[in-house]
């Protein structure tokens, strides 16, 4: 590969958002001249000295950044050779990465005069974050969910409710993710003067996958640093599960210029039959769906294709841009890993270590686990623990009550 690496996170995305092929903006006018302006808006005003030390400020004192690097003693004796480390983002407010990108889009809502945030969500968890950032901000947020969805996070709904948000229920077509999305990005035509949508991942139409990767980069910038003085070395790889590929950024921007082997992990769910899984990268093909081109699972019209994951948060059928580029450019490799091997990994990282891990989370520790069995395994492999368990404690009583 003769790619050159040097100042990558200045040179990608290019100016009208694209990532290689991947990218850029696929909307009305209207809207796109709304991004437009957010666009500007975040080129100038998040890149200012206020406004970076007030996130920093918020960081430290509310969400408890940075969120520790913690070495897994006990799992990496059983291993053998490989040592197994893990980004603690579940110790991040909230429990889990997300509220690392919802506190800069609600800091640069703030800082343009905007009064409410919009947003959609699917299982909830993104509504949660964007609803606690509203609440620290003092603006109001409105969170788009579809009906079926609504009836299956019930707890999630009462903490954005709690936190003072205002639930939509979207009464239309199949009334989940994909039907909110619209009703979402409806609601922030109407009101595009006032209020500012906020994407959930390194998705969407451009500023997104830019705009969401530089809040997460605090991952990567603080396991970078917290390794190096842990070990004395850069780690050997760095692992990350994909849902639309936030957290995985957060870490990997990092690494990306450094001898180090990057691994991003896809929901192999039941099968390969498609509907059975979410391996967008892996089994998908080129295409454009919620405003971006990137690479999806398609179904026989054309359309995104059913998902499923046992990891709600990993079940969409796209994933960011940038993820699509860097898997053509060879710089990241693209694997996915069953229900079956991330709830193992789940139980395993629980008994082992007293950490109960996100199931998202526990495709990637599933993956290291993997790469630690293999002949020339890496010494060192950094795994970010994009969230905690406790949100899965129901779905894994119901379902592996032998285990517990
Ligand atoms: C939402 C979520 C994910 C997937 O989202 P990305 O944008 O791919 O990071 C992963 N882990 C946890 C804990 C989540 O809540």
């Amino acid at each position: 590969m003769n790619f050159d690496f040097r100042n990558y996170l200045k040179k990608y995305p290019d100016k009208n958002g694209y990532f290689g092929e991947y990218g850029g903006v696929y909307l009305p006018d209207d809207l796109a001249k709304a991004l437009k302006e957010v666009d500007e808006a975040y080129k100038t005003i998040a890149h200012s000295a206020e406004f970076i030390s007030e996130l920093r400020r918020i960081r430290k004192e509310f969400q408890g950044r940075p969120t520790p690097v913690y070495h897994c003693k006990n799992l990496s004796q059983e291993l053998g050779t490989t040592q197994i480390y893990l980004k603690r983002e579940d110790l991040n407010h909230t429990g889990a990465h997300k509220l690392n990108h919802c506190m800069g889009e609600g800091l640069l809502a703030k800082y343009m005069g905007m009064k409410k945030l919009i947003a959609e969500t699917g299982a909830g968890q993104h509504g949660v974050a964007l609803a606690t950032a509203a609440a620290f901000f003092g603006l109001e947020c409105e969170i788009h969910m579809g009906e079926v969805d609504i009836k299956k996070q019930a707890p999630n709904v009462a903490r954005m409710k709690l936190l003072g948000a205002k639930v939509v229920p979207v009464t239309h077509g199949l009334k989940t993710l994909k039907e909110a999305v619209d009703s979402a990005f409806d609601a922030y035509v109407k009101d595009y003067k006032n209020s500012i949508y906020c994407i959930g991942s390194v998705v969407g139409p451009h500023p997104f996958p830019l705009m969401v990767r530089d809040f997460q980069s605090v991952v990567g910038d603080e396991a970078r640093s917290q390794f190096k003085e842990m070990t004395g070395y850069l780690p050997d790889a760095v692992v990350a599960a994909i849902g639309g590929g936030s957290n995985a950024m957060g870490i990997f921007s990092a690494f990306l210029e450094d001898p180090v082997d990057i691994y991003g992990v896809e929901p192999l769910g039941k099968s390969t039959k498609l509907g059975d899984h979410a391996a967008s990268l892996t089994y998908g093909e080129k295409g454009i769906m919620h405003g971006f081109e990137s690479i999806m699972l398609k179904d026989e019209n054309g359309e995104p294709a059913p998902v499923y994951s046992v990891a709600s948060g990993l079940d969409y059928p796209s994933t960011g841009p940038e993820h699509a580029f860097l898997k053509d450019i060879g710089r990241v490799k693209y694997e996915a890993i069953t229900d079956d091997e991330a709830i193992d990994a789940f139980f395993k990282l629980s008994r082992m270590e007293g950490i109960i891990p996100a199931i998202e989370s526990s495709h990637a520790l599933a993956y290291a686990l993997k790469l630690a069995k293999q002949e020339d395994n890496p010494g060192f492999v950094l795994v970010n623990l994009s969230g905690r368990g406790d949100k899965d404690m129901d779905y894994v009583l119901e379902n592996y009550p032998d285990r517990i």
